[in-house]
């Protein structure tokens, strides 16, 4: 199976969000075409893709047929069956492969894969049934965020114990589903590294991202982040630790908690750093990269896709990108008309609130 995809090959994306979305028009500027399998007829990234499926994951002969249509193919959520991961890389290379789904979308798996790579992570506990919560409620104590090990996102699946006593309550909150406890991290601020590694590992960087989240949900990205130098340095060292020990291909969003000294974790002059989790795939907080940097996490992640040559991720200016989330995106005659904002709108046709409806990049310097 050739390794490099030639201009006018196609791309096949799992997910059809504003993920797929951006993705299919970084390919469509290289000379490359994507196809999108997406359950849901309105998927914002059919507008702008060579091709559609509309189908479940779990349909295997549609799933078949798309991968026959394609030379390469991706996905834009971790979530993804691990079966029809696997059977989509037995017919065409899927990059990133099913390990890093395997390993992103269960939080136990993940963490275990962390400190097993010898990374920080706050304390945890795997939580099954009642007994097994109070006991990590002991170990971990109060307070605590309890968390499904799969299928949760923007603080869905998550409840907060301040008290042993609101143990059932919390488990009752999260449909009693297989989860884990994580002690409450008091950090200062948050941040993210998107990495890249192409076909032939190697690796790149962007730079260091500070996140601030309201109501669960990223709201802004701010770069340069408000870090010292050591402790930028170890969150790109951590993202290619992970990449490489994945042996990964692609983009790929790593979340960090920053927490002072006093507190537990990696020592990295004067703060220290825990992974939060990880995303195999580019991420809300790269946004900001379509702005600031000539190459783009969109672009990255199809020239690793796709088996070329990674572009440069130097950052030429000072973002800070802007979530518009439900209504905001009713502003956008005002940002269209705002010399200082490049206006980024998904097409979604529906506005409902905590839906990511588009962003904003703002250069400050
Ligand atoms: P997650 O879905 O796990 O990324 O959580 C969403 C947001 O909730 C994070 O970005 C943090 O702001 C907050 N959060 C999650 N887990 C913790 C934790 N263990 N300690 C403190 N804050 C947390």
């Amino acid at each position: 199976m050739t390794e490099t995809l030639a201009p006018g090959s196609k791309i096949g994306i799992l997910g059809g969000g504003q993920l797929g979305r951006m993705l299919a028009v970084a390919a469509a500027e290289l000379g490359l075409k994507c196809h999108i399998f997406c359950p849901d007829p309105e998927s914002p990234a059919f507008d702008v893709a060579a091709a559609q499926t509309v189908a479940g994951y779990d349909d295997a002969q549609a799933l078949e047929r798309f991968a026959g249509s394609v030379d390469a193919l991706t996905y834009e959520f971790e979530n993804v069956d691990l079966g029809a991961a696997q059977l989509l890389a037995g017919m065409r290379p899927l990059r990133p492969g099913a390990r890093a789904l395997e390993v992103s979308q269960d939080r136990l798996a993940e963490k275990e894969f962390l400190t097993g790579c010898g990374i920080s992570v706050g304390g945890f506990q795997p939580v099954d049934d009642l007994a097994g919560l109070q006991q990590a409620m002991d170990a971990i104590g109060a307070p605590a965020i309890l968390k499904t090990r799969r299928l949760g996102y923007d603080g869905k699946g998550q409840v907060r114990l301040e008290h042993a006593d609101d143990a059932a309550a919390a488990l009752e909150a999260i449909g009693h589903a297989p989860a884990i406890l994580e002690a409450f991290v008091p950090f200062r601020c948050e941040i993210s590294v998107i990495g890249v590694r192409d076909v032939y590992g190697a690796c790149a960087c962007y730079a260091v991202t500070e996140n601030v989240h309201r109501n669960h949900i990223l709201a802004t990205s701010t770069v340069p982040a408000s870090i010292g130098a050591a402790t930028a340095e170890m969150a790109r060292a951590t993202a290619l630790t992970i990449m490489n020990e994945l042996d990964y291909v692609g983009v790929m969003g790593i979340e960090f908690f920053v927490v002072d000294d006093q507190h537990d974790g990696s020592d990295a002059g004067g703060e220290s750093l825990l992974v939060n989790e990880i995303a195999p795939r580019v991420h809300n907080s790269g946004h900001w990269t379509q702005d600031g940097c000539a190459v783009s996490q969109f672009e990255n992640h199809i020239r690793a896709v796709a088996g070329w040559p990674l572009g440069p991720t130097e950052r030429h200016c000072d973002v800070v990108m802007t979530n518009l989330i439900g209504d905001d995106a009713a502003g956008w005659n005002d940002l269209a008309g705002d010399p200082g904002a490049r206006l980024h709108l998904y097409g979604k046709r529906e506005i409902r609130p905590g839906r990511k409806m588009g962003h904003v990049n703002r250069i400050t310097t």
